[in-house]
Formats: C-alpha cells, structure tokens, sequence
C-alpha cells in the first residue's frame, strides 16, 4: 500500500525516476554536435542531477529546420482536425497516467514541493491539453457581411515555427501554456526550456512521441539562455516567439526580432502585484491566508505573486498580526516532503539575489518583521525563511523591483485614492488583487487597476478557462482560454468576386 504523504514514498520514487538528458530534436535524441553539456542541479541539496545535452546555434537551425519541413508537408498543419484533437488527447491521458514521475521530475529539478507539483503543475498541464485538444473543432471561421456579389472569408491559419522560450518556476506548465495552443492551431514547435529546469520538457517530448504528435512537429532544445535562447530568437526561419521569462531577456527578444525576420514575439515577463485590503474586508481570516500564499508559495517565484501587500489602517495591526502566524508556520522543507509548505530557491544565484533585496530593504530603512535568513544549509539546498518587511517609503527597491522570493513588503494606508495611487505605481501590471466587501468599491477599484488579472476576495486564482497575461512592462499577448488561439495563428481575407 503506497503512502503519498511519506517522504519516504517520493524519496524512493525520486532515486529511480529516469532521467532524459539528450536534446530532442526531428524524432531522435541527440548529443550536442560539439558534446557539451550543462549541469541541472537539484535545490534541495546543491548536487548536480545530470548533465544536459547543451544546445547553440548549430542544434537550434537543425530543430527549427525539421519544425519547418515537417509544417510544409502539412503532416500535423493539414492534419484532419479529428486527429489533431486525438493526438492531443492522447498526450493529456499520457501526462495524467505519469503524474508521479513529472511530479516527481519537476520537484527534484526546480525546489518546489511534491504537494504543488502533485496537486496543481501537473494535473493542470494535463487539463491545458485536454481543454486545447477540444477546441480544435469548435472554433469557426467568419464570412464578413460584404455586398451580395462578394464573398469574403476570413480564415485562420497556422503561423509556421513557434519558439518557446520559458523559465524555470512553472517549468511544465508554462511550456505547456504556449505548446497546447500553438500545437492545436496547427504549428510546428521548438521548445527551449530554462537552464535549471530541463528534465520534464524533455520527458514531455517522449510522451508526445508515444502519443502519436509526428517527427518534427515537437522538438526540445535544452541549453543556456545566451546560447539557445538567443539563437532561437534571431532564427530567421522562426515565425513567432512564445517567452515567458523576466522582462529584461523579454526586451532582448524584440530586439532579436527586429535584428533578424521580424517574427511575431509575445511577452510574459515579470510582475510586482499590489494586492490590497479594504477595511471592510469580508473575511480576515481567508484574506491573511491569501496574502499569505500568495507570496511564499512556490517560494515566491511566482510571476504574479502578491509581492507588494497594502493594508488600511484601521485593519492594519489586526491583519499584520494574523498575516504573521499564518507565515511564521509556512517554514521551507525538503521539497520531497508532502508536509513542506515551502521549498527550496531554485539556485544559488537566485538564493543571494533575493538575500541581496532583503540587505538592501535593511539599509533602505524598512523594518523587517519576519524571517530574512537562509536555513537549513547543512543540507547544501537553498532555504530561505518567509520574509515580511514593514514600510514606510514607496520608494525603496523591494517595493519597486521584482524580486521573485519569499519576500512580502507591506505598506498602510488610509483612502481608496491613495491604494490605488500606490498600486498603479510600479513599471510592472500583472496582477492585482481587493478584499471589500462594497460591490461598488470591487468595481470601481477592479477598473481602475493597471494590471491584466484582478481578483476580488481571493487571489491568484483561475484556470485554462480565462486569459493570463499583463500589461505595461509585464509583456504582451496573453496565455490561456480561446485568445491564446489569436498569437498562434494569421487571419487570411479571401475576396471572392462572385461574376
Ligand atoms: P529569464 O528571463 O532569466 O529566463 C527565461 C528564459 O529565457 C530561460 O529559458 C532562459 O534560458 C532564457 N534566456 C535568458 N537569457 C536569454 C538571452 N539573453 N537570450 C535568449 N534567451 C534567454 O527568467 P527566469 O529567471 O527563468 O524566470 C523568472 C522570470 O520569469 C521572472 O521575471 C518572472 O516574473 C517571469 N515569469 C513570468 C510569467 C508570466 O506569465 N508573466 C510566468 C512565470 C515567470
């Protein structure tokens, strides 16, 4: 009888889940041509797990020549929509029937805990092909409502080649926000996974294999983001650029883009979300849970976590008070652990960027009222305590920049004009979020939020159903529900003159 809340159960499982270490390109694995190779190395420990086929520009032109071959010869583009929509289908069973081992996969190579990538990666990524997969053969084409001599259609067409680039946090699911979309449509895809995070985009490809997505169509290039990525984004022969990543590198691919062909490039970049409480917030409790989770999950390497927290004065002490207990039991652990609230940091560097934020948060004159120090180090993995910063300036780095940690600045304030002053001001519009109770007031601040996702008394909730994305400095396109359809696909207008 298996136990799934034992660490002894996915320690087991964790010493002999197979490891894939070649880049996947045309159908067949494959070594770099020159045989470098790249160390993943897990968190939780600090010790290498294997090393990764690194790919340049040499493996990223062969990749993107067999997802160009295999798009003009329409073995998956002009595919019957049936089979597109089996075929994806299939590879949702596939990821479902082997969501231990992914879980498993993507634990070990990233830090985060069992409990998320059992309970939300991989059983959403599974559902994100699921829900593409049956679009397929729901989505129409138009005919415009030209004169009577004419018949005008306007049909949507696959791009071609899309590269995916994406990062380390959601590693399967973001690569699979842009694969299931682009795959549906019809296109040919090379996917470049990040650095840290390669192991399940390459077990990914061999399940796409087994269920039946053709040679070409799907092709995986580990490597570094200078190397890879880069060459990746200057391909002439790429079509689109799907990214996720931080909105440094997502100015990089523009420029990429216009160096070379001018492909298409969608942006989901990075995120500093004010997540703001009314005094007449409904329920204190689930608000300060919210809050809670919604910086040190995932160890605060979420995109769209509640980095910058605004609470109204007369709630302030009684909040803060709820918010701190709730964190304090949130202590990192192994991430093997079904009990660990949190993980570990994704790596060294990431680990001293965030302590670095915390340094300078200290010398900035915020108070620190919880955590700030790296635990557990004799394990070698990189720990950090949830942190909680008190402030008084807007005008401090850990308030302006992301920091994509375990680090949660919370600011008072008095009027509905100021939270949202404070809110909208940031280069960054990911997410927002509100605790009111006044439907009025949900309204009228939901509108009034520059952000591309808002939740009301709730936060970072959603599914495949709605579009994920942001405005301002935190990219462009969105991910998720029928809209991603539009990044992947051309509209063609067809006049016909009807003599
Ligand atoms: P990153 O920008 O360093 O890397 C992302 C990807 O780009 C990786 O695959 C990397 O190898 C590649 N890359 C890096 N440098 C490159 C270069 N010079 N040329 C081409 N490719 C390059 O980001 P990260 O550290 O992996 O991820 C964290 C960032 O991702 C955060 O800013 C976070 O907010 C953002 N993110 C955004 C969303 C969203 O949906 N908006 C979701 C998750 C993460």
């Amino acid at each position: 009888m298996k136990d799934m809340q034992d660490l002894a159960y996915w320690k087991e499982l964790a010493s002999r889940v197979p490891l894939r270490t070649k880049a996947y390109i045309d159908g067949e694995w494959t070594d770099s041509v020159d045989g470098h190779t790249f160390d993943t190395v897990n968190p939780a420990t600090g010790r290498t797990i294997a090393a990764i086929a690194a790919c340049g520009v040499v493996e990223v032109d062969r990749a993107v020549a067999a997802a160009r071959r295999a798009f003009q010869e329409g073995v998956w583009a002009h595919a019957p929509r049936s089979v597109r929509k089996a075929t994806l289908l299939r590879l949702a069973a596939l990821i479902e029937a082997h969501q231990e081992e992914l879980a498993v996969l993507e634990t070990l190579d990233m830090g985060k805990p069992i409990s998320e990538t059992m309970g939300y990666d991989i059983p959403e990524t599974a559902r994100t092909y699921a829900w593409y997969a049956e679009a397929i053969d729901k989505i129409y084409d138009e005919i415009a409502p030209t004169g009577p001599n004419v018949l005008a259609t306007i049909t949507r067409e696959p791009v071609g080649v899309v590269g995916a680039v994406v990062p380390w946090n959601y590693p399967l699911l973001m690569a699979s926000w842009k694969l299931a979309p682009a795959l549906a449509a019809g296109n040919s895809v090379v996917l470049k996974p990040a650095e840290q995070s390669p192991l399940t985009a390459l077990r990914l490809a061999e399940l796409a294999e087994e269920a039946g997505i053709p040679k070409g169509v799907f092709n995986v290039v580990p490597g570094l983001g200078a190397a890879a990525g880069q060459a990746l984004g200057l391909h002439p022969d790429v079509d689109c650029i799907a990214f996720t990543g931080s909105t440094a590198t997502g100015k990089r691919f523009l420029q990429y883009a216009g160096e070379s062909n001018l492909k298409r490039v969608w942006l989901e970049c990075g995120g500093k979300s004010p997540h703001i409480i009314f005094d007449d917030c409904p329920d204190v409790d689930r608000a300060a849970q919210a809050a809670a989770t919604g910086i040190f999950s995932n160890q605060g390497e979420i995109c769209i976590a509640g980095s910058r927290l605004y609470i109204q004065s007369s709630i302030y002490d009684r909040f803060m008070d709820r918010l701190e207990a709730i964190a304090m039991a949130m202590q990192p652990g192994d991430p093997l652990d079904p009990r660990s609230p949190m993980g570990a940091i994704v790596d060294a560097a990431q680990m001293d960027r965030v302590l670095s934020y915390v340094r300078a948060g200290k010398e900035e004159g915020a108070r620190l009222r919880l955590g700030g120090d790296r635990v557990l180090a004799d394990s070698g993995g990189y720990y950090l305590q949830p942190t909680i910063f008190e402030c008084q300036s807007q005008n401090l780095s850990i308030i302006r920049e992301e920091i994509f940690g375990p680090v949660l600045t919370v600011t008072r304030f008095d009027t509905e004009a100021e939270a949202i002053r404070m809110a909208n001001d940031s280069p960054y519009g990911l997410g927002a979020g509100l605790w009111t109770a006044n439907v009025s007031r949900s309204h009228r601040v939901s509108r009034m939020l520059k952000a591309g996702l808002v939740w009301v008394n709730c936060y970072m909730d959603g599914d495949v159903t709605v579009p994920f994305g942001g405005v301002k400095q935190s990219g462009s396109g969105r991910d998720k529900s029928l809209h991603a359809i539009d990044k992947y696909t051309d509209l063609k207008t067809t006049w016909i003159n009807l003599i």
